[in-house]
């Protein structure tokens, strides 16, 4: 008997609860708006790309610059050898951009969440987690050993009860992202704020998908709501709106000092390619100069919102290019996704364990790079396939 034999069963199991993924293999560049996948040319809505950066000439050129002078492998994580001149510069770009004394990176945004959550709060703390929070937060307070409380989803009333009836902790840490990565919704965070400073908690926010989307400037949810000021540590991403790779933290000179010395995800593990820093950097340099990608993309989603509510369908809170259909079943859901692949776009079902049970949803990423057209077609597409399943 093969010690590994338990993993039939359970795959088993996931394909009778339609569960099981399956890994998909992409043609060609990503680019925000199209994609090809099995030969099929789709109009993707499926990208995170949301300022459609990834592919473009700027992105490209500086990452190629890159490589010519520097080559690819950093050799060693940041504190040994691996931290380039590059990275050094994107932080201070970032730290700058941001509004924060200092930045740091590390090689993904789940790192940074873990790394961070880790290094904050320990056995004798409590972190407080809204419970929509992103897999990599959810991870960090499992990690730090903190006593966690999951309040429910923007509920800021359960989270007072709980700040309330938490007693004799060392540390308290609350923590958030501002965007909601399935929902579209964006977090309450004045009322974070008020919160964190009448309890004396750290206040963390992850603005993962919000990051040269939200804000006047760009930085987030944080500044689009005017709340940066109360919050102590700001997570952001590199490979999402910006489309290159790695994640963030940004913060005061001793936050950063802190995690630099303690958040494992760092210490432990080998520096971005400094290639990846180049093309981030090209990626601020347009997210600060190119204003209206921002605005056009919150439009765009905007108008797909108005079309799918008038048309009876349930998008929930969602208030940004994050939005959602939500259907509750898995088996609808997986079906109307193969229905719109079959139409001609890219529209990926999301299940359980990325929402709870009894929410899975279609998950619709609208990017700058789409046209008013393919999101009329795709609304036209989407309530013709709702009506018409089983
Ligand atoms: N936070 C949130 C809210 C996310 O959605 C994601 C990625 N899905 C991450 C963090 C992780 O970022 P990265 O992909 O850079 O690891």
């Amino acid at each position: 008997m093969d010690a590994l034999n338990w993993l039939d069963d359970v795959l088993a199991d996931l394909d009778r609860r339609l569960l099981r993924r399956h890994l998909a293999v992409r043609e060609g560049a990503q680019r925000g708006d199209e994609i090809v996948l099995g030969g099929q040319r789709l109009v993707n809505f499926g990208s995170n790309d949301y300022l459609g950066l990834a592919a473009c000439d700027e992105l490209r050129e500086a990452a190629v610059g890159a490589v010519t002078s520097r080559g690819w492998g950093s050799g060693a994580s940041p504190l040994v050898s691996g931290r380039g001149e590059l990275h050094a510069q994107l932080e201070r770009e970032l730290a700058q951009w941001e509004n924060a004394e200092a930045a740091l990176l590390f090689s993904s945004g789940y790192a940074a969440n873990v790394g961070t959550i880790a290094a904050l709060v320990a056995k004798d703390d409590a972190v407080f987690s809204d419970e929509l929070n992103h897999a990599s937060i959810i991870d960090g307070c499992r990690l730090s050993d903190a006593q966690v409380h999951v309040y429910r989803h923007r509920d800021t009333t359960h989270l007072k009860s709980l700040l309330g009836s938490t007693a004799r902790v060392r540390r308290k840490l609350i923590v958030s992202d501002t965007l909601f990565s399935m929902g579209g919704d964006l977090a309450p965070l004045e009322a974070l704020n008020a919160l964190a400073r009448e309890h004396e908690a750290m206040l963390m926010v992850d603005e993962a998908h919000a990051t040269g989307v939200f804000g006047r400037q760009g930085r987030g949810v944080c500044e689009h709501l005017g709340a940066e000021d109360g919050v102590h540590v700001r997570v952001g991403t590199l490979s999402k709106a910006l489309g290159a790779s790695g994640g963030f933290v940004v913060g005061s000179q001793t936050l950063i000092d802190w995690l630099s010395n303690r958040a494992r995800t760092y210490v432990y593990s080998t520096a971005m390619p400094e290639a990846s820093a180049a093309a981030a950097l090209a990626a601020l340099a347009i997210v600060r100069t190119q204003p209206q990608r921002r605005r056009e993309v919150l439009k765009l989603a905007a108008d797909l919102r108005e079309q799918l509510r008038a048309s009876g369908l349930e998008v929930g809170p969602s208030d940004s290019q994050i939005v959602p259909v939500i259907l509750g079943d898995p088996e609808r859901t997986m079906r109307a996704a193969a229905e719109l692949r079959r139409r001609g776009f890219l529209v990926p079902g999301i299940r359980p364990p990325s929402v709870p049970a009894g929410q899975a949803l279609l998950r619709i990423s609208v990017t700058w790079l789409h046209t008013s057209e393919q999101i009329d077609d795709l609304a036209r597409a989407l309530v013709e396939t709702i009506r018409n399943l089983p």
